[in-house]
C-alpha cells in the first residue's frame, strides 16, 4: 500500500495523474455526477485515499484569519458566499478592534459594515455579526457555545458554519459540506447524494474514523486548488486512479498497481 501511496503522489507531483477530457465530455461527466451516476467507491479505495491526503500534508489548516473561537465564528459567518481569500482581507481589522462578543456590539453595525463592505451581501452579514455577538452575551457568557443546537440557533449560522466550529475550534470530527466537498464527493464517487445534507451524511459513514479530523479540510483544500470546478485539474492529482469521474482518463503513470475497476 504504501509504494502504490507514494506512486501516486510522485505521478501527480510529474504532472502524469489523469487528463481531463474535452470540455464538452466534462459537462457531461459532470452533470451524470450530480444525479448520483458516479459509482460508490468501496473501503479500501476510501482508505487509501486518505492516506495519500495524511502522506501529502499530514496536518491540514483552514485558511480563514482567526484568533479564537468568536473570530472563527465571525469568519465563517461572513465567508458564506465568498472567498477565504476576500473575507481575510477584510478580517484583520475588524478583529484588531472586536475579538471579543462584547467589543463586537461596542463597534455596533454601522462600524462593523464598513468594515466587512468588500465582502458580498456585507449588509445582512454585518447585522448578523452583531446580532450573534448580542446572543453570545445575553445567553452563553460571551463564549462561544460548543453545540450544534446552541450554534445553530444564532443568527446567520446554519448547518455548515456549525460543523466548521465545532469541528476548528473544539475538534469535533464533524463534516462542513461547502461546494467544494460535495462536488468531490458526487464526481470522485467517494460520497455520491442529491443534496450537501446527504453527502455530509454519507462522508461521515465512509470516511474511516482515524481519519476524520482532517478529512474536511483535506477535501476542501482538494476541491479549492486541484479538483476546480470549471478545470480539474486530474494531471496533478493524487487521487486520480481511485477517482470514476467519466470525465477524465488516467494515464499509464498513475495506473500501475491501480484499481483497473477504478480506470476511466
Ligand atoms: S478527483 Fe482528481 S481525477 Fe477526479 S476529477 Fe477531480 S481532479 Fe480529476
Amino acid at each position: 500500500m504504501a509504494r502504490k501511496t507514494t506512486r501516486a503522489i510522485q505521478a501527480a507531483k510529474k504532472g502524469k495523474a489523469a487528463k481531463a477530457k474535452p470540455k464538452k465530455a466534462q459537462r457531461k461527466a459532470d452533470a451524470k455526477a450530480l444525479h448520483g451516476g458516479t459509482p460508490q467507491w468501496k473501503p479500501s479505495e476510501i482508505d487509501e485515499a486518505f492516506r495519500r491526503f495524511e502522506a501529502a500534508k499530514p496536518e491540514p489548516k483552514g485558511e480563514l484569519i482567526h484568533i479564537n473561537p468568536f473570530t472563527l465564528l465571525v469568519a465563517v459567518v461572513l465567508s458564506a458566499q465568498a472567498t477565504d481569500a476576500g473575507v481575510n482581507k477584510a478580517t484583520p481589522t475588524l478583529f484588531a478592534l472586536a475579538d471579543t462578543p462584547e467589543k463586537m456590539v461596542k463597534l455596533g453595525e454601522p462600524k462593523v459594515r464598513d468594515l466587512v463592505k468588500t465582502i458580498g451581501l456585507y449588509r445582512n452579514k454585518a447585522k448578523n455579526v452583531v446580532a450573534l455577538s448580542e446572543k453570545l452575551i445575553a445567553e452563553h457568557g460571551g463564549e462561544v457555545p460548543n453545540s450544534r443546537e446552541a450554534l445553530e440557533a444564532l443568527p446567520g449560522v446554519g448547518r455548515k458554519t456549525a460543523n466548521v466550529v465545532l469541528n476548528m475550534a473544539f475538534g469535533q470530527p464533524t463534516m462542513a459540506v461547502d461546494t467544494h466537498v460535495f462536488r468531490i464527493g458526487n464526481r470522485t464517487g467517494l460520497a455520491p447524494g442529491k443534496d450537501p445534507l446527504a453527502v455530509e451524511l454519507k462522508l461521515i459513514e465512509v470516511i474511516p474514523e482515524r481519519y476524520m479530523m482532517h478529512a474536511h479540510h483535506w477535501l476542501i483544500l482538494h476541491g479549492r486548488y486541484t479538483c476546480l470546478a470549471r478545470r480539474p485539474l486530474c494531471e496533478g492529482c493524487i487521487i486520480a486512479d481511485l477517482c470514476k469521474w467519466p470525465g477524465k482518463i488516467a494515464l499509464e503513470a498513475a495506473k500501475a498497481g491501480s484499481n483497473p475497476s477504478a480506470r476511466a
